[in-house]
């Protein structure tokens, strides 16, 4: 299919999984045309200077911190939820950038990241069989048929909530919030409270020291570019109707941009060489970012990878690959071996997340702190053995103090999740457990 001429369209005659059944098909097309009359999120120069910073992750030259809710929450569009998300992704990348010294590009999965693939497309709740919970932009989680029938119009709703966190995003990291003497101030607050603080002490020293230096030479919060940072967004390509209707041909060089985030991922169970997801981000410009789990064909992925980035363009695709602390070992350096051999170019990252989930006795999703540790630790061990490049993390996490993921510094138990269970899809690290987790990766860059 690589050779068909592509439009923004064609996915249409390709098989579409994890699609809604949208009650109302004319509704449905007239908010998809009434979409694609609105503003791009996102700028195609924009979505360049990404693609150019994943070709120095690829390098080892930059580490890619991408990471943000599972899913996206209406409700949690405020400008609290916001700054908190912000404030945890700038504390993790400046010690991840002072400790492996390059560049980190962050990139949320943010201002979008509104529909859910699910593994079935009904739920039983309380002897009721209703249709799953979709993401916000399909339908509301509340178990009743109702909140769970499909409205296209939540796109439309979804669309003006990712400008408003965009909107926000861009005013906090452009306007000076992002400035490295309140990073510092967070870190205080934060490792103040943090339990095992005095494991991180010397590193954290270390961080401060450096920014009181720089601050000491101008290069404070009242120097334009310090007061600066660049978060780019992301989020699971899943709905391809919402997808085409944001997808632009850009001014200056005639190609198609998918302006409706800087990079977009196909899932795990989305990836079919011959479907309509891979069909429609063939022909966008935008990096892609292809999760791979356990049950994949090494081949299937390198005919994906072809598909994908024929001209091996460094920064286009990233292999986001989540197979858990326990299968890593066994998946991971077959795959790298053969992407190695073919020569092609790709972006290496963990998601640690997907892989090592777990239902606990109390019916909650949850994850375990050492579990995720343990995954990137393999992941970093496979790619220094296999003389590839760890090019980043993909991460489920929030600025909140929520109670989902179990151990960390303050040893969470399944019997305390209760305490503040908020998401309404996959267990995420807390803020105090990701500030810890970048500690704990910063040791690995240490070595
Ligand atoms: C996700 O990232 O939330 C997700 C559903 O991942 P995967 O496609 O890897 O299962
Ligand atoms: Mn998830």
């Amino acid at each position: 299919m690589s050779g068909k001429e592509w439009t923004k369209s064609a996915w249409r005659s390709y098989p579409a999984r994890q699609q809604p059944a949208w009650p109302d098909l004319a509704l449905y097309e007239q908010v998809l045309r009434d979409m694609s009359e609105l503003p791009p999120l996102v700028f195609a120069g924009e979505v360049r200077t990404l693609r150019e910073q994943l070709a120095e992750a690829g390098e080892g030259k930059a580490f890619v911190l991408q990471c943000g809710d599972c899913a996206e929450d209406f409700s949690r569009c405020t400008g609290p939820a916001i700054r908190e998300m912000l404030k945890v992704i700038l504390q993790m990348s400046v010690v991840l950038a002072y400790a492996g010294e390059r560049r980190v590009v962050k990139i949320g999965r943010m201002a979008g990241q509104y529909a859910k693939p699910r593994s079935s497309d009904t739920e039983l709740v309380d002897g009721v069989e209703l249709p799953s919970y979709r993401g916000d932009m399909v339908n509301s989680p509340e178990p009743t048929a109702e909140a769970r029938t499909p409205d296209p119009r939540r796109m439309q709703e979804g669309y003006f909530r990712a400008a408003a966190t965009l909107n926000l995003v861009r005013a906090f990291t452009r306007g000076g919030y992002a400035a490295l003497d309140h990073v510092r101030e967070w870190h205080r607050q934060s490792l103040d409270a943090l339990p095992t603080v005095e494991k991180y002490e010397q590193l954290a020293r270390e961080i401060g020291k450096t920014i009181n230096f720089m601050t000491a030479i101008g290069l404070d919060s009242n120097n334009p570019i310090m007061g600066q940072v660049t978060l780019f967004t992301s989020h699971e390509a899943l709905l391809l109707g919402y997808e085409e209707a944001m997808t632009r041909r850009d001014s200056t060089t005639g190609d198609w941009y998918d302006c409706s985030a800087h990079m977009l991922w196909i899932g795990d169970r989305t990836r079919q060489a011959d479907g309509a997801h891979v069909e429609f981000l063939r022909g966008v410009r935008n990096p892609v970012g292809i999760k791979v789990g356990p049950a994949h064909e090494i081949d299937d992925i390198k005919r994906l990878v072809h598909i994908l980035n024929p001209a091996n363009e460094p920064g286009r695709l990233t292999l986001i690959t989540r197979f858990g602390t326990d299968k890593i070992g066994r998946f991971l350096p077959p795959l790298v071996k053969e992407i190695q051999r073919e020569g092609f170019k790709v972006v290496w990252s963990c998601d640690p997340m997907h892989g090592n989930t777990y239902q606990n006795d109390f019916g909650q999703k949850s994850r375990n702190f050492g579990d995720i540790l343990g995954e990137i630790r393999k992941f970093f061990d496979v790619h220094h053995a296999e003389g590839s490049v760890a090019g980043g993390v993909h991460l489920e996490l929030t600025g909140d103090n929520v109670t989902e993921c179990t151990g960390g510094g303050r040893q969470l138990l399944d019997e305390h999740l209760g305490q503040n269970y908020q998401t309404t899809c996959d267990p995420r690290l807390n803020a105090e457990q990701s500030v810890e987790l970048a500690f704990e990766l910063a040791g690995l860059f240490r070595g």
